[in-house]
């Protein structure tokens, strides 16, 4: 054992006078052995202040003992740096069987102490990165949404009512334009300031777009009182405000939708807050408007949805299509994923982005996701039959099929009925599904896993990203958000989300993959940070399953 980082030495059992040492005691210590072995307690002396006492404290009980031990402490080289050590000691018997010496290595293990520091730090940075705006210092979108996911689940054990409010300002792109970015932001970061000062401790304010905040206030009687907060909100924001001796004004509109009246998810809460803003700004800004289901307008009618949702899937309107996945490295194909699509009779083709809320609400999400697991299945056996390579086939897992207790079984089946290997199919799950209730998670991730399929975090970096929990789900890949992706190149905390998403992900022996790729420029940043394989209108927008056999066809 003489490696560049490992000594290894031999002392006398009880007291610690080292007999000898390999001379690789040099290289780390800084020290030569003959320095060590004309004066012994330079050994001692090195060692940390800090470390020292419980250093003796393992000697005394386990050296003198002759039993076997292992510690860790921090050592001063001879040129004064901190290097870590990994002592381990064991006995030595004589042919009596009597202990005569204590033998044992020391690694220098500072590398991979440094490197568990970086991870640690790159894990906070990630998470006040990923839940804060660096404009404002606001909490941002992602935020919000986790706030609104656990206001939803207060109010539903409370019995509570809450509101969300979606604020727009009504004149900012002009201000911007006429102004410059730099007044534009100088002109946010006062918005965001009043705004708090109107709201009340309990209540959440956050900035979640360009020019829109969204309010969530918790636990309210009556609609009377949100509309007094939202008045105060209203002449709070239009006072006027002077930049660079120039008087600027904006006005904002305001959408209120409540919680249970008009949804119980975060999509369809804000979505109907949206709604109601578009309606105040209709009605002429610089007012408010509370969500009116019966007279929203026919396109964002959730409820017309919902009733013609359970016979759309008798009269077989659901479709779907395919996004390749590509190699970043190699420029190939190395899967796809299916996303559903719904050709509704009267509207055309609607967007899964509105119609799975509404789809997990109901529990129609069950017989949809069923159908686009055997249809996904069902679709790769074909083009296995053709000839067609494909490593894999991707699928987006809702939470509720995800604690469906029959999903193992019916996944088996539609393998054994194809008569395929369970490799061909890789299962998206979005980092908040699984964060929401470890230990079950822990157990279905594995028992998935132990079928030989894979398992990819879908949105990865918008939920409660906890590095430690991580570590025990039986994943194989992460999804950068394409929220995160999309300026990934003009705005440096998204960089640096990303490549620490990376990092963290490479240090853990994770694929990452980064979707809603659009241009090269965001290409090159994700080669430059080594991520493994990208999706995006770039590389291939989803299509049908004829053109995607032509491009499996030429990718491969
Ligand atoms: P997702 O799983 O994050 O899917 C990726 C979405 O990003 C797709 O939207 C895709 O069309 C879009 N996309 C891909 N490349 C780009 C790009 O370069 N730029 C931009 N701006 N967008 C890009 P899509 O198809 O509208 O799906 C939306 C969401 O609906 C999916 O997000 C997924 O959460 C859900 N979804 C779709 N199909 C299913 C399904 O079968 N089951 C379940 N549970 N959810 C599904
Ligand atoms: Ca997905
Ligand atoms: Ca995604």
């Amino acid at each position: 054992v003489n490696s560049i980082n490992e000594v290894f030495w031999f002392s006398t059992v009880g007291v610690t006078e080292l007999v000898y040492v390999s001379p690789a005691f040099e290289r780390i210590w800084g020290m030569t052995l003959q320095d060590l072995y004309d004066t012994p307690k330079l050994f001692i002396d090195a060692i940390h202040p800090e470390d020292k006492e419980a250093y003796f404290k393992v000697l005394d009980t386990y050296h003198a003992k002759g039993k076997e031990y292992e510690c860790c402490y921090r050592i001063y080289n001879k040129d004064g740096d901190i290097r870590w050590i990994d002592e381990r000691g064991y006995p030595v018997e004589n042919y009596k069987q009597a202990i005569v010496y204590m033998a044992g290595t020391c690694t220098d293990i500072t590398k991979q102490k440094e490197n568990e520091d970086k991870l640690r730090e790159n894990e906070a940075r990630l998470e006040y990165l990923a839940y804060h705006d660096s404009l404002t210092g606001m909490p941002n979108r992602l935020f919000f949404y986790s706030q609104l996911r656990s206001s939803l689940a207060r109010s539903k054990r409370n019995n509570t009512k809450f509101a969300v409010l979606l604020i727009d300002l009504d004149r900012f792109k002009v201000i911007n334009d006429s102004m410059g970015h730099g007044v534009g932001d100088h002109f946010l970061k006062i918005i965001s300031k009043r705004l708090l000062t109107c709201i009340r401790g309990s209540d959440t304010a956050t900035r979640v777009g360009g020019d829109e905040f969204a309010v969530i206030m918790d636990d309210i009687d009556k609609r009377t009182s949100v509309a007094s907060m939202v008045k105060k909100i209203l002449t709070t924001i239009s006072l006027p405000t002077t930049i660079q001796n120039k008087v600027l004004y904006s006005t904002a509109s305001i959408g209120i939708s409540i919680h249970p009246q008009d949804g119980s998810t975060p999509d369809v809460l804000l979505k109907a807050a949206d709604i109601a803003m578009y309606r105040a700004k209709n009605m002429g800004k610089n007012t408010f408007s509370f969500y009116r289901s019966h007279e929203s307008d026919r396109a964002f009618d959730l409820l017309a949805l919902e009733m013609d949702m359970p016979k759309a899937i008798e009269s077989r309107e659901f479709f779907l299509e395919y996004q390749p996945q590509f190699e970043l490295d190699t420029g190939k194909v190395v899967g796809v994923e299916a996303l559903l699509r719904w050709n509704h009779p009267e509207r055309g083709i609607i967007s899964p982005d509105v119609f799975i809320p509404i789809a997990e609400e109901t529990g129609l999400i069950l017989p949809l996701g069923h159908w686009v697991l055997q249809e996904s299945i069902k679709q790769y056996k074909c083009w296995k039959n053709k000839g067609v390579q494909l490593d894999k086939i991707s699928v987006n897992l809702s939470a509720l099929q995800f604690r469906q207790p029959d999903l193992l079984t019916y996944i088996y089946d539609s393998f054994k009925a194809h008569n395929l290997e369970a490799q061909c199919l890789e299962l998206e799950i979005t980092e908040s599904l699984i964060m929401s209730d470890i230990e079950n998670t822990v157990k279905c991730l594995k028992d998935l896993k132990s079928m030989g399929l894979s398992l990819s975090i879908d949105d990865f970096g918008t939920g409660y990203s906890s590095l430690s929990y991580l570590k025990r789900f039986a994943i194989d890949k992460l999804k950068i958000d394409r929220s995160f992706v999309k300026d990934i190149e003009t705005d440096p905390n998204d960089a640096a989300i990303s490549a620490s998403i990376i990092a963290l992900a490479h240090k853990m022996n994770l694929k990452v993959i980064a979707e809603g790729v659009e241009n090269e420029q965001q290409a090159a940043f994700l080669k430059s940070q080594q991520c493994d394989e990208v999706q995006g209108f770039l590389y291939g927008t989803p299509m049908s399953k004829e053109n995607i056999e032509a491009c499996l066809c030429e990718h491969s």
